[in-house]
């Protein structure tokens, strides 16, 4: 009997060819801006003691009441694969005895997560983020400089085109817990209508309720009280404080009173960029402060703020905007008979020594290698033919303009690294 034909487990998919590339592209861009901004990458555990996650997350959020992918090793200890780095990151700031002294520290990472959703477009069970972290700076220039690395990557990609700033502030514990009793309040008198989840977030985290996805609580939290009459006088100076800053940094924001973030440990600003472009996977980048995580990780007080964003979301707006990044188009080096194969491997390093993408084939005539360079796309064919070596030269075939010239080899290698050229 043949054995049966595997499938990628479900919910997780391969990076191959164009996928790849939008995925390379966006997460180099990222590393790129992020190392201009500051940051230095860090790279944490894939799994992590599920008390990590189970502590920070918050008891009520979806992420830590459904979607974990928890299990014990053979050791009977309780681990789960990440399903968002914040936690680790703070983690890890606490076991690597950083909290005291070089603070604030300013993190960028990149790499998979896990959640165990519902799999649809731009929604996976391993699908990966990158992320920035400040760690240990209390000041709203913080959060604005945070959100303006992130608007910086997507222009960098060229993606910010319908993509807006929403933001909003969920105060400090004063302005919260006024806030709280006051949504208790009104949804009280509405908890008949209320989903069965939310009935549940009623009781234990009411702000919970403005994130629901259920279309019957959509309408009520239409009418629901907003944070901004509750808010202390510190509370609001912060908020204005981040608008201000944002300005300066020229980012466009819009405030939407209604965004809530999934995980129970943030405080003032709460963001997320979003985009019509993507349907129900509208929100591309999402974050905000979160002064009580590293302390619940056995650190100090540490005020922190950062942002996640999902890379196949942003993989999926550059192929939106038709800007998939192009394989590299090779030089093809073609031997023709026996004593041209010794020259053309000493050229095809030389080329690629000299920074070029140089390909040879690993059998076939001049006819079958050049197949192969046209299927390749490469730009330019090199062909060397025992007469040409003995003369020291190399026929240049372009591949595009289907010109050929004949050059030495040294000025071939020169040639084809000029990039216009070739
Ligand atoms: P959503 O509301 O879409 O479920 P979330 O609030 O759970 O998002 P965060 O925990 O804030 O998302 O994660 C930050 C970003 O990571 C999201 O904005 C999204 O781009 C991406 N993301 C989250 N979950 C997934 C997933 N299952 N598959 C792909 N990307 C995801
Ligand atoms: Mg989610």
């Amino acid at each position: 009997m043949a054995p049966t034909q595997l499938q990628p487990a479900r919910g997780t998919h391969d990076l191959i060819g164009e996928e790849f590339r939008r995925h390379h592209q966006v997460v180099e861009t990222a590393r790129r801006i992020a190392t201009l901004y500051g940051f230095e990458e860090w790279v944490t555990p894939i799994f992590e003691d599920t008390r990590v996650f189970a502590r920070s997350l918050g008891d009520t959020s979806d992420v830590v009441t459904k979607e974990m992918y928890t299990f014990e090793d053979r050791g009977g200890e309780s681990v789960t694969l990440r399903p968002e780095n914040t936690a680790g990151v703070c983690r890890a700031l606490v076991s690597n005895g950083l909290t005291q002294g070089g603070l604030p520290r300013k993190v960028f990472y990149a790499g998979p997560m896990f959640r165990y959703e519902r799999p649809q477009k731009g929604r996976y069970r391993q699908f990966h983020q990158i992320g920035l972290e400040i760690l240990g700076a209390a000041e709203p220039l913080a959060d604005a400089e945070a959100i303006a690395a992130g608007w910086h990557i997507q222009q960098e990609l060229g993606i910010d085109d319908g993509t807006v700033l929403e933001i909003n502030t969920l105060g400090d514990g004063p302005s919260r817990d006024a806030y709280r009793a006051a949504l208790v309040a009104y949804f009280q008198q509405h908890a008949e209508s209320l989903s069965a989840d939310s009935k549940v977030r009623l009781e234990k985290n009411p702000l919970r309720i403005l994130d629901s996805k259920d279309k019957g609580d959509r309408a009520l939290i239409e009418g629901a009280p907003t944070i901004f009459a509750y808010l202390t006088p510190e509370a609001a100076a912060f908020f204005e404080g981040v608008k201000r800053h944002l300005d300066r940094f020229g980012v466009p924001y819009r405030v939407n009173p209604r965004i809530v973030r999934g995980l129970d440990y943030y405080s003032h600003t709460a963001f997320e960029f979003v985009t019509e472009k993507l349907g129900a996977q509208g929100t591309v980048m999402a974050g905000g402060r979160y002064d009580g995580l590293v302390e619940e990780m056995g650190g100090p007080p540490t005020p922190s703020v950062g942002w996640a964003a999902g890379v196949e979301r942003l993989g999926l707006l550059l192929e939106v905007a038709g800007s998939t990044p192009a394989a590299a188009r090779p030089v093809a080096i073609i031997p023709v008979g026996e004593a041209a194969e010794g020259p053309a491997l000493d050229l095809l390093q030389r080329l690629r020594r000299a920074g070029v993408v140089a390909e040879i084939g690993y059998k076939g005539n001049l006819k079958r290698r050049m197949e192969r360079a046209n299927k390749q796309s490469a730009r330019a064919a090199l062909i060397l033919g025992e007469d040409e070596i003995a003369k020291g030269m190399v026929q240049l075939r372009n591949l595009d303009a289907g010109t050929q010239e004949s050059l030495t080899l040294a000025e071939v290698v020169a040639r084809v690294a000029a990039p216009a050229r070739g």
